[in-house]
């Protein structure tokens, strides 16, 4: 029988990339760059396996017919940038690493949720530029986590994740909007919103963990933002498109929202123009699930999935 023939699109921790080595025939991306479409078609008709990263597109022109890949093995949770009913409709299954990237992600949430708060990015940037001119009772003022109500919009694992801790570690109060209740929700007293104006009404933080495409395109526009509280926060470690970002920026600049976090854009690895010179938005490059402990786990969650396809075995975290 063949070897299985992996290629691996972007570079992943050593250990990782050395365990894939030593049971496949295996591709790396030694330099590290974004491979294009064309790269990936072409990799389609030769490759059994290929386990590309949210840096790559899979659009449905890649999967036409005959071709040799029979397994997409993403090297992520999010699969938005993956034509999911094109690979169906190809016979090209498709798996996630979902878990092992959830305390990462909802780490990073807290940290772009008291960043903004507390005006960290705005304080460094100013001690940095060589302006700050010492401690006064007037300087940088915040807002407190503490007795807020943090809006959770999507309450999956990492939505779950980081209101546990800002309800136990923060003293917030949680309130979240999903399409049905869920019963992890009575741990958090967290509240149910079956409509997302309502959470968005009553927030003072606004936290969003729902999956990126169509369905959560543009879910926080400029009516859904003129619908948040005054003064209020908005987080996103989910998905760019989610957002509308002018909106987002014009809201920033009147005033009308304090603050906002980000960690991911529309059109990566471009930030919107607009935001760029907004002090009071936080802006990191898609750092959510960037630790050693969970880049590693993220690769082994890959690495078991193609493992089982290579077996002929159900596959672990099969999404298509
Ligand atoms: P998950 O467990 O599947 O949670 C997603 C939740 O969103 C589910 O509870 C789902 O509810 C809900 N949802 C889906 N569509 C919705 C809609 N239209 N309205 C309201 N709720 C909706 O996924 P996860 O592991 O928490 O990951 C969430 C997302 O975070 C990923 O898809 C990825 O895009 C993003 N992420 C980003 C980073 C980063 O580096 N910044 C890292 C990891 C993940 P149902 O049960 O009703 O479907």
């Amino acid at each position: 029988m063949q070897p299985v023939r992996v290629l691996v699109t972007r570079r992943w921790p050593e250990a990782v990339e050395r365990a894939l080595g030593e049971r496949f025939d295996v591709v790396l991306n030694e330099a590290d760059r974004p491979l294009t479409e064309a790269d990936l078609s072409a990799a389609m008709g030769t490759f059994d396996v290929i386990a590309p990263t949210v840096s790559d597109r899979l659009p449905a022109a890649i999967f036409a017919p005959g071709n040799r890949c029979r397994l997409i093995a993403n090297y992520g949770v999010g699969y938005d940038h993956i034509d999911i009913a094109a690979a169906k409709a190809a016979g090209i299954a498709v798996t996630n690493t979902p878990g092992v990237l959830t305390d990462a992600t909802a780490d990073l949430a807290l940290t772009l949720m008291l960043m903004a708060a507390r005006r960290a990015g705005e304080g460094e940037r100013e001690l940095r530029g060589g302006q700050w001119t010492g401690w006064r009772p007037t300087h940088l003022i915040g807002s407190a986590l503490k007795g807020k109500v943090l809006g959770v919009v999507g309450f999956g694992r990492i939505g779950q994740a980081t209101a546990a801790r800002a309800h136990h570690g923060f003293g917030m109060t949680i309130a979240y909007f999903a399409r049905s209740p869920r019963p992890e929700a009575a741990a958090l007293g967290a509240h149910f919103c079956a409509d997302l104006d309502s959470l968005l009404a009553m927030s003072d933080f606004v936290s969003l963990h729902v999956p990126g495409g169509g369905e959560t395109a543009n879910l926080i526009d400029a009516a859904a933002i003129a619908t948040m509280k005054p003064g209020s926060y908005l987080i996103n470690t989910a998905r760019g498109q989610v957002v509308d970002h002018d909106a987002l920026a014009q809201a920033l600049r009147s005033g009308h929202l304090a603050g906002a976090g980000l960690d991911v854009y529309p059109h990566e690895p471009q930030v919107p123009a607009a935001l760029l010179d907004l002090e009071n938005v936080v802006l990191l490059p898609h750092l959510g699930s960037a630790t050693e402990e969970t880049r590693v786990a993220m690769g082994n969650r890959a690495l078991a999935n193609i493992e089982a396809f290579a077996k002929g075995a159900d596959l672990p975290d099969r999404v298509a």
